[in-house]
């Protein structure tokens, strides 16, 4: 293994050991990793026993120096150069190597850190066999991950997986065409947070706000508590203070309304106590916190006289969901979502876009559970712009429905691209559907089965003569308005796109299109099992992280099964064939 010590002072030093640059500023020593590319007799050995399970160590030992080269490593360094502070950074191409390990085995920061002792196959791949130390610290490792994060480079990681895909003549890429056949789609995450109901979410919020005032004052909780007027948020559970029949409305009501009362006075305690701290993170964050929750899941109680501007008595839990409830104290970003009508999940829709000639996925998003998937494509969207460098090279766009709406979608027809999209399903119980009636997108005119015929504006309803329709004889099966109201239909932005898609569904050879679209299931699945149904971390960000990261090992992973069928393709070809004794027999008898 070659460590090239870069000082960065001499921008010009550089690429031999012992060469070193200095950054003016900063002065920070940042080590340069330049792997061995040749094999010990104990690299053989590992490598043999990885040729069936946890092939990829063996991929990222043959290709680490591609994956990590100059152009990489560069882009890494520069993560510290503007920091100007702290301790020399332990190599960031070993790290980065170490976060891709991790993700491959799914593993905590300890074990990762960990494994780099203890684990032969990651002393390979990190160039470290021999070492008796962990490669670097859980602190460090978790310190590295954030700044990959703010520095976007799990991005730039994904994409390199792109380029090498290229370099590595995995794919023929002078045969694949230019233009790109992207499909979209999408899984559930369950977030990493607690979901809890009401009351619990008030207390946490509550005991967050308790645990970070102990620490600003070095007090024990419990003194606290008894302080600030909250003595039960000293127990170790609320719902068993609070000692209510939660079964019983009024019961309930009685408990919410202790609990609040003794929260309201917490808060007027520390805007007394410490008002300065209240105006700054942590505390205030926190105060936030419960300020939302209570906002969310709390309104007056009308039978207890409560008024709105006075949140702090005479209120119950709310009716109905609030728009964008948070569920969890712990993960801010955690939302309640739907997989369907009746399954509901809490946590976040993980998005990709696979590019289904290649097979490789180009693009992924991340986003609450409840926000439409048509959000997710304008980051997608912007990632595959700064992957082909400002162009959007897209022909043929394939997207579940509840994409159709995205900019990108519009943005793929301007160019001349092509959607392929199952159309909305027009359904109106046993009465006419959308379906039934005629819509000429060109002249702007919709025509009902009795033949009466009105003009329309893309993204409006109409509604037809309420006097042709009083008098029609297909009134009962059209519509139930009542007398006086004509049949109403809405017209999509998107009618003549939809228009379209509605002719694609109904022909063999539009479905066997639409079918096309299947490999990104696979690809979702993939990358899916790699990063587990419950998210390792909170937040949006983190978990695009580390869905992007399951995602280049998807990747990786195509690109060694192509070159192991190339290997092997091109080893039958140059194998002497085997003499038939069938053929020499009747060579000798002719
Ligand atoms: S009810 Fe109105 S819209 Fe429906 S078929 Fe009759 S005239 Fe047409």
């Amino acid at each position: 293994m070659w460590i090239i010590s870069i000082t960065c002072e001499d921008t010009t030093g550089g690429d031999r050991p012992g060469e070193a640059r200095r950054d003016l500023l900063s002065g920070m020593t940042i080590e340069r990793w330049v792997p061995s590319q040749t094999y010990t007799r104990q690299e053989t050995a590992i490598l043999k026993s990885l040729r069936r399970t946890r092939k990829l160590f063996a991929f990222l030992r043959d290709h680490r120096h591609e994956i990590f080269d100059d152009e990489m490593q560069s882009a890494l360094e520069a993560m510290y150069r503007n920091t100007g502070a702290g301790k020399d950074p332990v190599c960031p191409a070993r790290m980065a190597m170490a976060a891709l390990m991790q993700g491959y085995l799914g593993v905590s920061d300890a074990e990762a850190v960990q494994l780099t002792m203890v684990d032969l196959r990651w002393q390979m791949v990190l160039d470290c066999l021999g070492n008796t130390e962990e490669a670097f610290s859980q602190g460090a490792f978790q310190e590295f991950r954030q700044r990959l994060i703010r520095h976007d480079m799990d991005r730039a990681l994904l994409e390199k997986t792109i380029a090498l895909a290229r370099t590595s003549e995995a794919f023929d890429y002078r045969k694949l065409p230019k233009d790109l056949r992207i499909a979209i789609d999408s899984s559930p995450l369950e977030g990493a947070g607690r979901v809890e109901d009401t009351v619990n979410l008030l207390a946490h919020a509550g005991r967050k706000i308790v645990d970070c005032v102990a620490d600003l004052l070095s007090w024990p909780r419990e003194r606290v508590c008894t302080e600030a007027g909250i003595p039960l948020l000293a127990a170790s559970s609320v719902k068993k203070a609070l000692d209510y029949t939660w079964s019983d409305p009024a019961d309930k009501a009685e408990a919410v309304s202790v609990l609040v009362s003794q929260l309201a006075s917490l808060e007027a305690w520390i805007r007394d106590r410490l008002p300065h701290e209240l105006a700054r993170p942590p505390l205030q964050e926190h105060v936030e916190t419960l300020r939302q929750v209570m906002a969310q899941d709390l309104e007056p109680d009308p039978t207890r006289g409560g008024d709105r501007s006075d949140k702090t008595t005479a209120v119950c839990i709310r009716q109905g969901v609030a728009p964008d409830r948070r569920v969890s104290i712990e993960d801010k970003d955690m939302r309640h979502g739907r997989k369907s009508k009746s399954k509901r999940f809490n946590g976040y829709k993980r998005h990709l876009a696979r590019d289904l000639r290649s097979g490789l996925i180009l693009a992924c998003a991340m986003t609450p559970a409840n926000r439409p998937e048509e959000e997710a494509a304008d980051p997608i969207e912007q990632d595959l712009v700064h992957l082909f460098e400002g162009e959007l090279p897209v022909t043929n766009l394939y997207i579940d429905r509840a994409y159709i709406n995205a900019p990108l979608v519009d943005h793929v027809l301007e160019h001349g691209g092509e959607i392929i999209c199952r159309p909305w399903q027009a359904r109106n119980g046993e009465l006419f559907s959308k379906a039934d009636f005629k819509i000429n997108v060109r002249d702007r005119t919709i025509t009902c089965p009795a033949n009466k015929t009105q003009p329309f504006d893309f993204g409006t309803t109409i509604e037809f003569e309420p006097e042709d329709c009083d008098r029609c004889r297909l009134r009962d099966q059209c519509t139930d308005a009542s007398l006086g109201h004509g049949r109403t239909v809405s017209i999509a932005d998107n009618e003549q796109l939809q228009k379209r898609l509605r002719r694609l569904a109904h022909t063999p050879a539009g479905r066997a299109r639409l079918r096309e679209r299947v490999p990104v299931e696979h690809a979702l699945a993939r990358a899916g099992r790699r990063q587990g149904r419950r998210a390792r971390y909170r937040g949006v960000r983190n978990n695009l992280y580390d869905w992007r990261r399951a995602s280049l090992l998807t990747n990786l992973e195509e690109i060694q099964r192509h070159l192991t069928l190339a290997a092997a393709a091109a080893l039958a070809a140059t194998a002497k064939p085997r003499r038939c004794t069938g053929l020499t027999v009747l060579r000798n008898a002719a």
